[in-house]
């Protein structure tokens, strides 16, 4: 279990160097660690190692790795998955941040079912940046209009955009959808104080994700080995 604590301090260590080579702050930098299909303990390895943010996919076995790891007060809980209408209740009352907001009856849902005593869920809108049929996530025209509808709710903060490029482009496909998401969030951000996360980068392109402005990284394979799913 040392090696993902090894992996750790090298993901920490590759977000430093990316941060660098275009002058900003590694601190301007958040590592998500994505943790699905990872048992419990290998979370508690990487919380020893001072990680905080984890982020899920599959509602079913994040909720119970959050029983497991209950005594880990000041863990927050990221939903990155799909989400499917009936799903809404659970998601709004166990995650802190939900990254995979992608259209108004999900967003209402979240709001209405955010129990009171909680905080606004923070919360960002998936961009579909490639306009990939196999992909969830509104395209770039239709951000505006959700940011809009997010911004009403009572019970959810609208912090960004979260992206998950193509999988298979080259790297000029690649900068052109980064510098696509880096002008939308730009905008934004103009529009709302509360707007200050680009979620974008993971195991494969932290690096250029993070010259184009990515505040948040989310990586699961280079921390945890490689996934059967
Ligand atoms: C699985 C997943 C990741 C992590 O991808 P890696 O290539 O394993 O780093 C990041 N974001 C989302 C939304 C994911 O589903």
């Amino acid at each position: 279990m040392n090696s993902i604590v090894e992996r750790l301090k090298e993901v920490r260590m590759s977000i430093e160097s990316a941060c660098q080579q275009c002058n900003r702050s590694p601190e301007s930098v958040q590592l998500l660690a994505v943790s699905k299909t990872q048992p419990a303990s290998a979370i508690q390895h990487l919380y020893a190692a001072g990680q905080r943010d984890f982020g899920e996919n599959y509602l079913q076995e994040a909720l119970l790795k959050q029983q497991q790891l209950t005594d880990l007060h000041d863990l927050t809980w990221h939903f990155i998955g799909p989400i499917q209408s009936n799903k809404t209740r659970d998601i709004a009352a166990h995650f802190t941040w939900v990254q995979s907001i992608d259209r108004k009856k999900i967003a209402r849902r979240l709001s209405e079912q955010r129990p009171s005593h909680l905080p606004p869920l923070q919360v960002l809108i998936q961009v579909n940046i490639d306009d990939e049929a196999s992909k969830s996530g509104v395209a770039a025209e239709q951000v505006s209009d959700l940011a809009a509808y997010i911004d009403d709710l009572p019970q959810l903060e609208l912090r960004g955009l979260m992206t998950i490029p193509a999988a298979d482009t080259d790297s000029d496909q690649q900068q052109a959808s980064f510098t696509a998401m880096q002008r939308l969030f730009s905008g934004l951000t103009s529009q709302y104080s509360t707007v200050d996360t680009l979620s974008m980068g993971m195991s494969n392109d932290l690096a250029a994700a993070i010259a184009a402005g990515s505040t948040m990284v989310r990586v699961g394979t280079a921390l945890f080995g490689k996934r059967e799913r």
